[in-house]
C-alpha cells in the first residue's frame, strides 16, 4: 500500500498557506468564498464528472495527481443536500492542489483506476496521514476565515448571554454553547456545522471569547 506522506507544517503555517492562497486567487475576506467558480475560473481546473463515485468509493472529488482535472461524482455535484460538504471537499482538493502538487506529481498514476485504488487504501486503513489533515485545515481557515468568525460570534453576543441565562441545567455544557453558535452561523459560510464547531476549537482565542 502506498502511503502518502506530506512535509510536517505547525497549523499557523497552514492557516499562513490558507491566507496566501486567499490573497493571490481570491483578494477578499468575503463568505461565503465561492470555492466552485475559484477551482474552475482561477485555477483553470477542469471539473470531470464521474458516476459512481460516491456510491461505490464513498469519495466525493478528488484531484487527479497532474493537478489539472478534479473529478466529482455527479450526483453530489448536482443535488443541493451536498452543498455544503462539496464545498468543503473542493477547498480540501484545492489545499493539495496548493501545498502538495509536488508530491502528487511523484506518485502519479498509470490509471485512474490505481490512483482511486490508492485514495481508498488510504480511508480503509485510517491511514489519514499528515497530507490530509493539511488539506482539512486549509480548507476549514480558507472558507471560514477567522476575522469573519470573529465578527459573527460578536453578532451573537446576546445568543451567548441568554444561553448562559438559560443553562444553569448542569447537563448543558460550553460544547452545548459550540453547537449552538455553529448551527447558528453555518449559513452563513455555507459549511456545515461541524466545520463552525471545529474552527471554534482550532482558531487561537476563540473559545475564549465563548466563555463567562
Ligand atoms: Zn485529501
Amino acid at each position: 500500500m502506498k502511503t502518502i506522506r506530506s512535509d510536517y507544517l505547525t497549523n499557523s503555517e497552514i492557516r499562513e498557506k490558507a491566507e496566501e492562497f486567499r490573497e493571490e486567487y481570491i483578494g477578499n475576506y468575503e463568505i461565503p468564498v465561492n470555492i466552485l467558480l475559484i477551482a474552475e475560473k482561477q485555477l483553470d481546473l477542469k471539473i470531470v464528472l464521474e458516476e459512481g463515485l460516491g456510491r461505490r468509493f464513498d469519495i466525493d472529488a478528488y484531484i487527479a495527481p497532474n493537478c489539472e482535472e478534479l473529478w466529482v461524482d455527479t450526483t453530489r455535484y448536482t443535488k443541493r443536500t451536498w452543498e455544503e460538504r462539496l464545498r468543503f471537499t473542493f477547498a480540501h482538493e484545492i489545499g493539495h492542489w496548493y501545498m502538495h502538487s509536488q508530491i502528487l506529481e511523484e506518485i502519479g498514476w498509470d490509471t485512474k483506476e490505481d490512483w482511486i485504488e490508492t485514495r481508498c487504501d488510504q480511508k480503509n486503513h485510517n491511514n489519514i496521514s499528515s497530507f490530509e489533515i493539511q488539506s482539512d485545515e486549509f480548507a476549514g481557515r480558507l472558507l471560514v476565515p477567522k476575522q469573519k468568525l470573529v465578527e459573527k460570534i460578536e453578532e451573537k453576543q446576546d445568543k451567548i448571554d441568554e444561553f448562559y441565562d438559560n443553562a444553569s441545567r448542569p447537563w448543558i455544557g460550553f460544547d452545548d454553547l459550540k453547537g449552538y453558535l455553529a448551527s447558528d452561523i453555518c449559513d452563513d459560510f455555507k459549511v456545515t456545522e461541524k466545520v463552525v464547531e471545529k474552527r471554534i476549537e482550532k482558531e487561537d482565542d476563540i473559545e475564549d471569547m465563548l466563555r463567562q
